[in-house]
Parts: structure tokens; sequence; C-alpha cells
């Protein structure tokens, strides 16, 4: 079957002499990873050198029995330029495409994480703030992929959450004081962290980046979302480290 869709590069490498392997993440179909065939042999064979986080409408062969697909064309929409001038939104880019690479399954279509994907990736062009973009972007993920953290009420006696409390990465969600005394597992999280994360998680896009994460919040926020993504995953995001 011939498809044809929009998709976001998440990762490439070189297949034998000539060719080479993307992994898109597309609008209609998910991710779905494909073979370009001859592209490192004749470079205008495609119009678009493929590189990560470019967009691009792509049109494959889908076979059935395998998650390989052969990409018949693929030509380049938008190459996000002032991402790449700039180490820093180089590696936050860097950072999503990995999450998105290993938080979705292949092959499952997934609208709001294709349109945050978009909505980061053009803000991350004039943001000055990299590492806010990539905490508003962390918390929409969990919360589109399923693993949304419980942050309203506490997870023992459900009482509501307006102060501070403390995380279980391990049940993901927050404790209330009361609950949690003596229990060496769980976080701090101060009740700014708290509101940031509910704010993230309530608003659209554009009325996220009106929110000024303070330094503190901020550095709460990498620690808490890293390390639950980590808990979840089961394994270290490579890109992670160089994030500010
Ligand atoms: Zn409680």
């Amino acid at each position: 079957m011939i498809l044809k869709t929009e998709g976001i590069v998440l990762k490439t490498f070189d297949l034998r002499e000539t060719s080479r392997i993307a992994i898109f993440f597309t609008k209609e179909y998910g991710k779905v990873s494909g073979v370009l065939k001859g592209i490192r042999k004749d470079h205008k064979k495609f119009g678009s050198s493929v590189e990560r986080f470019t967009v691009n409408d792509i049109v494959y062969y889908q076979y059935r029995n395998s998650d390989l697909h052969l990409i018949s064309h693929c030509d380049l929409k938008s190459y996000f330029y002032p991402i790449r001038q700039d180490l820093q939104k180089t590696l936050a880019a860097s950072y999503i495409l990995e999450l998105v690479n290993m938080i979705m399954p292949p092959e499952e279509k997934n609208d709001r994480i294709y349109r945050l994907m978009m909505d980061f990736l053009e803000s991350l062009q004039t943001e000055k703030d990299t590492s806010a973009l990539v905490h508003f972007f962390q918390v929409k993920t969990l919360a589109y992929s399923g693993f949304k953290p419980h942050l309203d009420t506490c997870l023992k006696c459900k009482k509501k959450i307006d102060a501070a409390a403390r995380f279980s990465m391990k049940e993901g969600g927050l404790v209330c004081l009361d609950c949690s005394a003596g229990d060496v597992t769980l976080e701090n999280l101060s009740p700014g962290a708290v509101s940031s994360i509910l704010y993230v998680e309530r608003n659209d896009w554009p009325t996220c980046l009106r929110l000024k994460l303070t330094e503190s919040v901020q550095k709460e926020l990498k620690y808490v979302l890293n390390n639950f993504l980590v808990f979840h995953l089961g394994r270290k995001l490579k890109s992670a480290k160089y994030l500010k």
C-alpha cells in the first residue's frame, strides 16, 4: 500500500554503502521507519537531506509484514534553521526526539504528540529559555502518552494537595506531608513546582509559554521530571545529560 503523510525526522542511520534508514514521527501514522534507497550515492534523489528534526512530506510503500518500509519520496518542508545555529537549542531538540522515539510505540497515531512536537520546534526557534520549553514538553508528553503523574490529590489519603508535598517516582504522584512521614523513597517538591506542573498540564501551548519558571522551580522540575521518565522508561535518555 502507498501512503502519504507529513513527518518529523527522529533519527537516521546508514544502511549498507548507499542507503539510509530514517525514523519519522508522522502526522497520520505515528512512528514510521523507512529505507531511503541510494540517498547517500545520489543526494538529489530525494528533495530533502533527511536531517533530524526536519519536517518532510513523505510517500512510502508500506510492507505488511515488516516495521521497515520503503520511502519513495521525501520533500523538505521545514528545516528550523535558527535551532541549528544554536547548540543549546539543538541539544533541546535532540532530547525531545529521543524522548518521543522512546515513548511512542511504532505506527500508532498520536495527533497531540505530533502537534506538541511542532509547537515545541516552532517556539524553540525564538524562545530564550530552552529548559522551560523542555519541561513543558515533558509534562505534556507524560499526559498525552498515558504516564500522567497524579498531582491533584494525595495518593494515599486522597486529600487535595495545595501546599508542599512529596513525590513518589514509583507511583507517579504526590503524597501529602502527613502521609509521607518517614518514607525515604519520596522526593520533596515545593508548592511552586507542583502548581507549575498542573498549569502546564491544564493549559494549551501558547498559554504555557507565558509561564515564567524561577530558577529553583526549574531545578526541581529538571530533577523530578528527568527521574520520573527514567523510572518509567526503564533507562536513561542519552541526550538528557547535555540539557542545561
Ligand atoms: Zn495524604
